[in-house]
């Protein structure tokens, strides 16, 4: 017999990442028992100076330049976690955002992925036979077994299956006539691995594309050249509501389905509503998962898994939908890439899902959409000088006429009046004409609750929160105050100024949708008004279910915040009235007009979606100022090219790029000391071209007991401040209980 000498494994070696320095690779060797296990992106553990700390997997290799190497101690994800693509692009993120690889990998990986949420088993039901034979039988029996026929009704209703629980809870029965039910071969009761996704339950029309509009088609036609040609190129789809923005975007995902490839549409958050998804799955039928933050964590997972394992090729969702794991991802689309919830603010990384998609787009050679009504000054500077694909959509694929716009000067209004007045005379008009015609009114506030202050007549102080550095709001609903940043609430309200002890009662001021509904009662006892704001939609289906109200003409008027500002599609809707449209004006950011700007332009399009023109009153105690004019006017290229100007002026984006650097302790001497101490570590570091702002107490000075203060950097470029960051926090060290936020390409530099 021959000796067989056993092959010799060739030795693996890994590069790994920690998760503290993400520029720094390690050498280790792979034990001969994990070799078959590593690959690239895993979570590996491996000592560090005596040490055993996490890190990924950056490169599998055959040699290492370095003789002697420790061995990883253990890889700590069996599955391969990430794609190589959002491998690629975790590193970026850590980088460009200044964050450790840990956190990011915490978005990327929903915690039910990463903690392993058991799939739910549960008992299904479905009919055993036709729905013919069913309902004769039910008529059968109806009068001997009533509890079976309540059963039987049920069945007859529901589209493939349900719940075994979910049909007790309709029938109010017990288990047992389901059970002869389906003795007798009328029914099914089994195991089923079930979809906890939201939507299976329901039933929808199949729509068909749309022959396109010229413009429509030019823009389609630019985006299937680049899909063609699997070319990373980034389209910005410019187009009021209406012009037919969502068409191409179903045209394109067709597209790319047909090509093998699969597609992530981002959505913000609030427009996720089922009018939004509905359209999805009119088209798109079984391929769709749908992602928002109400999911629980195991219905995350099981969209989570039907993505990875390719069921769904077709992603949904708001903000962190953008690190879908899509196999063969090939088009990205950011619907109002402008809107502000795509940034995640509170915490690290503080990354832009918009910003984050066009490079995923770049590292996949995928095609990426943003569309928009508005788009941010950022993509459209991007288009006009090339980076950018630019289609813009001129006309409303509706044919729906452009609404006309009345600005309507409050301070006349309030001398009219002789008091202060939320209505405008034309706006009461204009709403009592719509009731009388069956058409329905969109008031649009930006403040929730009944009144925003209570003050002391006597020293003019607010009554502030507790913890937070903000005047407390009430609401009459729960006649008590509340504050909008930590939730506190006082009640009663006090009666007595803490501050001054004056005799008098402390006077509310301000208003806020929850009296605006009661004022217009008063004016019109008759009217019917559905409220939607974050105080009437804390639970779950509630927003969806006045939307639907709504939509079925339950009421007269809708009045609401920015919550119904967006993406919402009510034909019957032919007013539109901003009630305080200047509000966000006061603040000091370079980004106010811009937000004012859109804002505008997005309630607008709520109005005349059907056949008959709308019409939008837009209330303002500044009616001579160029942002409101220029928005009532509707004239977004030449707001455009005015606020360019002033940006480039004083060098604010997109001719510089920004960081904020946000710290906050319990005590504040603490929290100014740090960030004084950190700013002096920068300015040592960067060059003369980079500027750093004083440090300052943030917009709310205080949340929820701590302290806030943060300053500016800003420059040519984010690589140097992100470096000098990175060494600058080597150099001082952060004492306990001092948080540091660091905040790339800032939404708000005040707040
Ligand atoms: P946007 O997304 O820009 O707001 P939509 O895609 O929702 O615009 O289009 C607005 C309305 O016009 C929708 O009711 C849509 O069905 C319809 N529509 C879009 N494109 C066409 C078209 N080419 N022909 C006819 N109707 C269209
Ligand atoms: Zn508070």
């Amino acid at each position: 017999m021959e000796h067989l000498e056993r092959p010799t494994q060739p030795l693996k070696f890994v590069s790994v990442i920690l998760d503290v320095s993400i520029d720094k690779l390690l050498d280790y060797s792979v034990p001969e028992e994990l070799a078959d296990k590593v690959k690239r992106g895993m979570r590996v553990e491996v000592p560090v100076r005596g040490h055993l700390r996490p890190g990924y997997i950056f490169e599998v290799k055959s040699s290492s330049t370095f003789p002697r190497l420790h061995p990883i101690s253990q890889v700590l994800s069996d599955e391969e976690h990430v794609t190589d693509d959002l491998f690629d692009l975790s590193l970026w993120m850590a980088k460009y955002y200044c964050a450790p690889l840990r956190l990011v990998f915490k978005i990327i990986l929903p915690a039910s992925v990463r903690r392993l949420v058991q799939p739910k088993q549960q008992l299904f039901v479905m009919r055993a036979k036709t729905r013919d034979e069913l309902a004769e039988h039910c008529t059968t029996i109806r009068t001997k077994h009533p509890a079976q026929a309540v059963v039987l009704d049920e069945m007859l209703q529901v589209k493939k299956g349900i719940l075994l629980t979910e049909l007790l809870e309709k029938t109010g029965g017990t288990r047992s006539p389901v059970d002869t039910l389906a003795k007798q071969g009328f029914l099914v009761v089994d195991i089923v691995r079930i979809d906890r996704s939201p939507l299976v339950n329901e039933e929808y029309f199949k729509t068909k594309p749309k022959p396109l509009n010229e413009g429509q088609a030019e823009a389609l036609a630019k985006i299937c050249n680049s899909l063609d040609h699997n070319i990373f190129e980034t389209h910005l789809l410019f187009g009021v509501t209406g012009s037919g923005k969502t068409e191409v975007y179903l045209q394109a995902i067709d597209k790319a389905l047909k090509q093998g490839k699969g597609a992530i549409m981002l959505v913000p958050e609030i427009s996720l509503t089922a009018q939004t998804i509905e359209r999805f799955r009119s088209r798109f039928e079984g391929q769709i998962a749908v992602l928002h933050h109400r999911l629980s964590p195991g219905e995350r997972l099981d969209e989570w898994d039907r993505i990875r394992r390719g069921d769904a090729k077709i992603v949904i969702g708001a903000r962190s939908a953008v690190f879908s794991p899509v196999q063969n991802l090939g088009l990205l689309i950011v619907d109002e890439e402008h809107e502000s919830s795509y940034k995640q603010t509170d915490e690290a990384p503080c990354y832009h899902a918009r910003d984050v998609a066009v490079m995923r787009g770049k590292l996949s050679a995928a095609t990426v959409i943003l569309g928009s009504a508005t788009p941010s000054l950022e993509s459209f500077h991007n288009a006009t000088k090339a980076k950018y694909i630019l289609s813009p959509l001129r006309i409303r694929a509706d044919s729906a006429a452009i609404p006309s716009f009345t600005i309507v000067n409050m301070k006349q209004e309030y001398e009219r009046a002789k008091t202060y007045t939320s209505f405008s005379e034309a706006l009461l008009k204009g709403i009592k004409k719509r009731v009388e015609s069956g058409e329905q009114t969109i008031l649009f506030l930006n403040r929730r609750g009944y009144h925003t202050t209570l003050l002391c007549k006597g020293c003019g102080t607010a009554v502030k929160c507790h913890h937070c550095d903000t005047a407390l709001t009430f609401h009459l609903g729960e006649n008590a105050l509340s504050c909008h940043l930590c939730g506190f609430t006082l009640s009663p309200p006090p009666r007595i100024c803490q501050k001054c002890k004056a005799p008098d009662p402390l006077k509310f001021k301000g208003v806020g949708t929850e009296q605006i509904e009661k004022a217009l009662h008063a004016v019109f006892p008759e009217i019917r008004t559905l409220r939607v704001d974050a105080d009437t939609t804390r639970h779950k289906g509630s927003h969806q279910k006045l939307l639907r109200d709504f939509g079925t003409g339950k009421a007269d008027v809708l009045i609401g915040t920015q919550m119904i500002a967006k993406g919402l599609h009510f034909p019957q809707v032919t007013l539109v009235g901003v009630l305080n449209s200047d509000a966000s004006l006061n603040i000091p950011d370079f980004r106010a007009s811009e937000t004012v700007f859109q804002l505008i332009t997005q309630v607008a399009g709520r109005a005349g979606r059907g056949k008959i023109q709308g019409e939008v009153i837009v209330q303002t105690l500044l009616p001579d100022n160029p942002t409101i004019q220029l928005a009532a006017a509707q004239e977004y290229e030449k707001f455009f090219a005015e606020e360019l100007n002033s940006r480039e002026m004083f060098r604010y984006p997109p001719f510089s790029q920004m960081v904020k650097l946000a710290v906050s302790a319990t005590d504040a001497r603490k929290a100014l000391e740090y960030a004084s101490r950190l700013r002096r570590a920068l300015q040592q570091q960067l060059a003369d071209a980079f500027e750093l702002h004083p440090v300052v107490p943030a917009g709310h000075a205080k949340v929820k007991d701590r302290f806030r203060y943060q300053f500016l950097v800003r420059g040519p470029s984010i690589a140097p401040i992100n470096r000098a960051i990175e060494v600058g926090r080597e150099e001082v060290p952060q004492p306990h209980d001092v948080r540091l936020l660091i905040d790339v390409n800032p939404l708000s530099t005040y707040f």
